[in-house]
């Protein structure tokens, strides 16, 4: 965990985050001022760019394709019925998941879809998409009014308005699981491509702690940093108001052999390939327009609520989305980390202010509320605050 007591926030030698960089934990646990752990630096360099680099030298991904023919050997039903959930949304790296599975791979894919909150009309069209382009899909989308209440928690409590969406995200994949009698789920990557640990990239399974946490009879649980005890006593939520949330237990994925993986575990994870490969063999289609607070066209698309998730990690951790993104191309070679920076001083303080009225309409929140909330979530080793009562960023990424 990384002690921000010193005020020196390095940042990666070889792209463009800082030490400060979270990984991602256990949201059920999830509350405001919580210490979230961050990625590992060595020698200077984060434990992202050490995995980009084994992914190139050590990893023998012949043999783990291999492997993953044989998963699939053992779960393919040869009658018809469904063998596989694939969690998608629609945008290029749940495409090209789902495809290979069902042409390369000789699967039968149900992909099942978390409704965003404020769907965007590139989103809502890529999910028809998706659809179009051959696959079976089943939408899931959660009572708005419910919805709302804890994206405004989440919010207002930890900064972390997509929290909601993540919790369903998570465990929508292996719930449809259960309800279907199916046992292999496959989501995307692995989070430790991004900054996790990097150990966690040679585990081809989810961790069963990430899908199982959300237990609505536990009065200690938390979303949107509220126990779930509060949620019924002071925010007047009812059990069936969390019910679809709530995530599977510990004992129905053993007693019915759920096994939830990673496809970056056995093919090797390249975000513009998944981007070429969509658009070669689906219907996917990219943004006409540069994404605010990046220089991106065609990932996280769907909802307008993920700008501000991208924005309040510029705000929390002084990494926005142009970090997120340039970093990962940095990576794979497709520019430099001067490019990189360029890319980050740019765009990466861009607010969405596109979507500003979306927001204080879904959170019922005016205007003044909304961006006193933002500014409750700047921290004193990241931002200062001019005579005039303008922030400046104390520490960003430099050549
Ligand atoms: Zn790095």
């Amino acid at each position: 965990m990384k002690d921000t007591s010193s005020n020196q926030v390095q940042f990666c030698t070889k792209c463009v985050i800082s030490e400060l960089r979270p990984t991602s934990t256990i949201e059920a646990e999830h509350t405001r001022g919580e210490k979230k752990p961050t990625t590992a630096f060595t020698d200077g360099v984060c434990d992202a760019c050490r995995w980009a680099v084994l992914k190139e030298t050590e990893i023998d991904w012949d043999k783990r394709e291999k492997e993953l023919i044989d998963l699939c050997n053992k779960h393919r039903k040869d009658n018809g019925e469904y063998d596989v959930i694939v969690p998608a949304s629609g945008g290029k790296d749940s495409m090209y998941v789902s495809h290979i599975l069902k042409h390369k791979y000789n699967m039968n894919p149900l992909t099942v879809t978390w409704a965003p909150n404020i769907w965007t009309e590139a989103g809502q069209k890529n999910h028809l998409n998706l659809i179009r382009s051959g696959f079976n899909n089943v939408l899931i989308s959660v009572n708005g009014k419910v919805h709302r209440k804890l994206t405004r928690l989440a919010f207002e409590n930890i900064g972390h308005p997509f929290q909601p969406f993540i919790f369903g995200q998570r465990s929508v994949g292996p719930k449809l699981a259960l309800q279907h009698n199916i046992s292999l789920i496959f989501y995307g990557e692995n989070v430790a491509e991004y900054g996790n640990n990097i150990m966690d990239n040679y585990d081809p399974i989810m961790k069963p702690e990430l899908y199982t946490c959300y237990d609505v009879d536990n009065p200690e649980t938390v979303l949107g940093g509220v126990p779930v005890k509060d949620l019924y006593e002071k925010h007047n939520l009812t059990r069936a108001d969390l019910i679809p949330y709530r995530s599977p237990s510990m004992e129905d994925v053993a007693s019915k052999n759920l096994e939830v993986h990673y496809m970056s575990y056995y093919r090797k994870w390249v975000p513009q390939e998944n981007y070429y490969y969509a658009m070669k063999n689906t219907h996917f289609e990219p943004s006409e327009t540069r994404t605010t607070g990046s220089y991106s066209k065609y990932s996280g698309l769907d909802d307008k609520l993920e700008w501000l998730h991208y924005y309040m990690m510029f705000i929390k951790y002084g990494m926005g989305r142009a970090t997120a993104d340039a970093a990962q191309e940095v990576r794979t070679d497709k520019i430099t980390r001067d490019e990189a920076v360029k890319l980050v001083q740019l765009y990466d303080s861009e607010f969405p202010v596109q979507h500003l009225p979306d927001y204080l309409d879904y959170m019922d929140l005016d205007e003044k509320k909304f961006f006193e909330i933002i500014d409750s979530f700047r921290s004193e080793v990241l931002w200062e605050k001019d005579d005039n009562g303008d922030w400046s960023l104390l520490h960003q990424v430099d050549f």
